[in-house]
């Protein structure tokens, strides 16, 4: 009996060539190993290059993955798909209630994949070491400026010292290392990164400078305006000594600088220089949708088919091929590029 005949959502015909098992692959023969989980795109900052100042229509309760769906969907990601890394995500994960559960679930699972999180840190000094004992591994607290004038103009919000605090929750629960992420302010962003990295040696904690992308709600993102990874090198390098670590990169988006033998810095050239081509990223959003790419225009809804009763296997096979079909980049730098409908925040950074 056909899935069709079963009253069941029409699944896309296996794709010619696809595998049925083994690795998330494309048809590029790159593998998704790195799930990208967004559990709400609720925020309580309004970053201007993610958010309006108003926020946004929040999605309904209903079309939210129920906690049961989202680790039945991760069993399946983490056992049938051979995903060893997950990231929670969002909107802000902290607003999510039952981000400690998840966690704990997730770190049921075998072989147990490594479990991270991006954060806005507001919130995390009280929850760190809960999240610790449920186990997360790793964190990523964004923090584009440590000038409080410069951080309430950037997030519309007067939140720089939650932040600090739960940075240093973070480093007393033992989540190391800390990483720090920063998308740079196009007027203050360069002197904000020196800052920013001077902060961080002093800290332990890792900076990464991630070039901003055309992911905003407001669709204001303009081509030579954002502070290129070119930019911010040279910035740095007139303050620092910097030095390529040698570690090999892998699949990792950052290229790795040592800083006078202080640390490290990550800089992450999305736009100007991209890693497409090594890919190893699959996402799924608050609302049950995988998508291939943080700039696919195509989404795949196993929260419908999850509702309708699919088994494991037809979850399984409909993720397949959703990432069957990732493009080999994101065209940002295309002359037909077009943003896609979702912001980044509603997608999961
Ligand atoms: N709220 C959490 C946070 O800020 O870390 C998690 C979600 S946020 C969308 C994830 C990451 O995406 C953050 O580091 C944020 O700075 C980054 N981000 C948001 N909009 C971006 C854009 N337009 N370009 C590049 N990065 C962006
Ligand atoms: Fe919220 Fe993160 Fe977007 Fe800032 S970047 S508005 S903290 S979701």
């Amino acid at each position: 009996m056909t899935i069709t005949e079963l009253g069941l959502p029409s699944l896309k015909p296996l794709t010619p060539g696809m595998p049925t098992d083994g690795p998330l692959v494309d048809t590029f023969g790159r593998a998704a190993t790195d799930l990208r989980v967004s559990l709400t795109d609720r925020c309580n900052l309004r970053c201007t290059y993610c958010m309006p100042a108003e926020g946004l229509d929040w999605l309904p309760q209903e079309q939210l993955l129920r906690p049961e769906e989202l680790t039945r969907l991760l069993r399946i990601a983490v056992t049938r798909l051979g995903i060893t890394s997950v990231r929670f995500t969002g909107g802000e994960p902290l607003v999510a209630k039952h981000l400690e559960d998840v966690v704990a679930a997730t770190a049921t699972l075998r072989p147990r994949p490594e479990i991270t999180l991006t954060t806005n840190g507001i919130g995390l000094d009280k929850r760190a070491a809960k999240l610790k004992r449920a186990g997360l591994d790793r964190i990523n607290v964004s923090l584009d400026t440590v000038d409080a004038a410069h951080f309430a103009h950037i997030t519309r919000r007067d939140r720089l010292a939650d932040v600090l605090a739960g940075l240093r929750a973070a480093k007393d629960a033992g989540l190391s290392p800390v990483k720090v992420n920063a998308v740079l302010d196009p007027e203050t962003g360069l002197n904000d990164a020196v800052e920013l990295l001077q902060f961080c040696l002093e800290h332990g904690y890792q900076l990464r400078i991630i070039e901003q992308m055309p992911l905003d709600a407001g669709h204001q993102w303009q081509r030579g305006r954002a502070i290129s990874a070119d930019d911010v090198l040279a910035t740095l390098q007139q303050h620092f000594t910097l030095t390529p670590d040698p570690a090999p990169r892998g699949s990792a988006p950052a290229e790795l600088w040592q800083v006078d033998g202080r640390g490290t810095v990550g800089i992450i050239a999305s736009v100007s220089h991209n890693f497409c081509a090594a890919c190893d990223r699959t996402r799924l959003t608050a609302d049950g949708q995988i998508r291939n790419c943080l700039f696919a225009t195509e989404e795949t809804d196993l929260r419908r088919l999850l509702r309708s009763g699919a088994d494991d296997a037809a979850l399984e096979q409909a993720w397949r091929t959703a990432m069957w079909a990732k493009a080999a980049g994101h065209g940002i730098n295309d002359p037909d590029f077009v943003q896609p409908v979702r912001p980044m925040s509603a997608i999961g950074g």
